[in-house]
């Protein structure tokens, strides 16, 4: 099975808001957008709300998410095999809209709560987090 994860998409069509969010990682933050108008939190960051379509132009940082569903998987997602396998797994936050699937450490499970670690140098990608690991 090929493993896709949301985010790579979402690079080639970043946008302001999503360059903000990008650069967020870079400073090692993880943050969501939120809606001026509805209030909604939404990830991945669009410039436009999912809810109500209003034009989105903040973002905050989030706290712990936690692990909805997850895999293993043996190869990496180009299709490489990877040395030993790895846990993919979709994370949600609290009252946040979306989320986002990533890899996890080894003794992470379903339905732990779980902080993104940052690699000590970043250049502004989703790959700047390792993984995410329990928090
Ligand atoms: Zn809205």
């Amino acid at each position: 099975m090929e493993v896709r994860m949301e985010i790579e998409a979402y690079e080639y069509t970043a946008g302001p808001l999503g360059d903000r969010w990008l650069n967020e990682i870079k400073q090692g933050r993880l943050t969501a957008a939120k809606c001026p108008s509805c209030n909604t939190i939404f990830l991945p960051p669009k410039l436009y709300c999912p809810k109500c379509r209003s034009r989105v132009v903040d973002l905050i940082q989030l706290g712990k998410g936690k692990v909805e569903y997850m895999i293993t998987v043996g190869v990496d997602d180009e299709g490489k095999e990877l040395d030993h396998p790895a846990k993919v797994a979709i994370i949600r936050f609290p009252n946040t809209f979306g989320g986002l699937v990533h890899y996890v450490s080894d003794d992470v499970e379903e339905g732990d709560e779980v902080l993104p670690e940052f690699r000590e140098e970043r250049r502004g990608s989703i790959t700047d987090i390792v993984r995410f690991r329990k928090a």
